[in-house]
Order: C-alpha cells, then sequence, then structure tokens
C-alpha cells in the first residue's frame, strides 16, 4: 500500500505509528480524526496541521513530515485536547514523544522559529524557575535578529504590567532544576538542546 503526499507516492510504514506509540504509552491507531483535540487547542491556527492531521500522517508512516512539523514545537502542552479525546489517547505526550525523536534524529523543523521558542522557553523556566517574559523575547530576538517585529505589542503589554523587566526569585527554583536535570538524565538528552 501506499499514500501519495504531495505528488510524492510513499509506501505505507506502520513501524513510525509503532515507535511513538512505543514512545509515548499512547495508542495512536485509536484516533478516528473526530477533531475534537483540534478544535480545542489555543494555539492551532499557528500550527501547520492540526493534531489529528498529525496524527494520520503518523498512522500512515509519514516520519519525515510528522518529525519536522511546527505542530509539534508549537503544542504549548495545556493538555486540553488530552481532556476532549473521546479515545483516551494523551495527545499532548504524543507530541512530547514527537519532539524527543525530532531532536533524537536531528530532523529540523518546517519554521525554524518554532523549536527555537520551545528551546528558549524551557531554558528560561529552568533558569528562572517560572518564565521571565522579557528575557524570553529577548533571547529570541537576538537568535531570529527580528528586532523589531512584535515591538508596539512588547511595549502594549509592558505598559498594562503584563510584562516585568526584572524576574521574580521563585521559591521552588532548585527542585526545578533538579527536575530538569533528572528529565534529561532519563531521556539521555544533551544540555545545550534544552
Ligand atoms: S480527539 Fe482523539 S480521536 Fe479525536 S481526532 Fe483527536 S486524537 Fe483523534
Ligand atoms: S496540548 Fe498542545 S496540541 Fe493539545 S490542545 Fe494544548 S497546545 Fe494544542
Amino acid at each position: 500500500m501506499q499514500v501519495i503526499w504531495r505528488e510524492e507516492t510513499i509506501p505505507i510504514d506502520f513501524s513510525f505509528m509503532e515507535a511513538v506509540n512505543a514512545q509515548s504509552g499512547q495508542q495512536i491507531q485509536l484516533c478516528y480524526h473526530c477533531h475534537k483535540c483540534g478544535a480545542g487547542c489555543p494555539v492551532v491556527s499557528f500550527m501547520d496541521y492540526t493534531p489529528d492531521k498529525l496524527f494520520r500522517m503518523a498512522q500512515l508512516g509519514l516520519k519525515r513530515q510528522v518529525l519536522s512539523s511546527s505542530t509539534i514545537w508549537l503544542c504549548a502542552a495545556c493538555h486540553t485536547c488530552a481532556a476532549r479525546c473521546p479515545n483516551d489517547i494523551d495527545v499532548t505526550k504524543v507530541m512530547d514523544s514527537l519532539k524527543e525523536m525530532a531532536q533524537k534524529e536531528k530532523i529540523k523543523a518546517s519554521r525554524r522559529i518554532a523549536p527555537l521558542f520551545h528551546r528558549a522557553f524551557l531554558s528560561n523556566l529552568r533558569r528562572f524557575g517560572q518564565i521571565h517574559e522579557a528575557s524570553l523575547m529577548a533571547v529570541l530576538k537576538l537568535k531570529t535578529f527580528s528586532f523589531f517585529r512584535d515591538v508596539m505589542l512588547g511595549l502594549k503589554m509592558f505598559r498594562k504590567g503584563k510584562i516585568v523587566l526584572l524576574p521574580k526569585r521563585t521559591k521552588g527554583r532548585k527542585q526545578i532544576r533538579k527536575l530538569f536535570k533528572e528529565i534529561r538524565r532519563r531521556a539521555e538528552i544533551p544540555a545545550e538542546s534544552q
């Protein structure tokens, strides 16, 4: 059996779906594409494929297309999809596993900004124990050379007190660092990718 993907004919290969299931502990073949996950996802409009479309691609074995998708990096891990799925598929866990697989296989994302944001977000969280938006934005601007993009929006947020210049000290900062260390040890993720 074959699947036609954008004028390319690709043989259907279930081994990728099995690998995703093994990594995430989920059964993505149970997905019957009711679209409930995508309908509730707060960032779906920024994704290149909706979560259920990505699952269909994974079911068909479109490994490269799935692992290079910006969808997996834009997922904010809010768990809305997992709560809505009638088949009890923890979509969030699958997204996390896909990120790990993409990192391990060194597959580049279709939009460079997506994994950059993900890594900057995690590194900010590890450093301050909570997200400090001002430094997160500064790091992203430096990495993407987009210094003037969204400046007006940033100013508006600053005026409303949504962005503070200095980070607050978080009580559980040490524990959060320990958590990061442990996750990295278990997943064998090199320090520079977090
Ligand atoms: S809610 Fe569940 S079954 Fe429905 S499309 Fe999403 S993953 Fe598939
Ligand atoms: S966990 Fe990710 S995919 Fe699921 S609803 Fe939230 S952002 Fe969307």
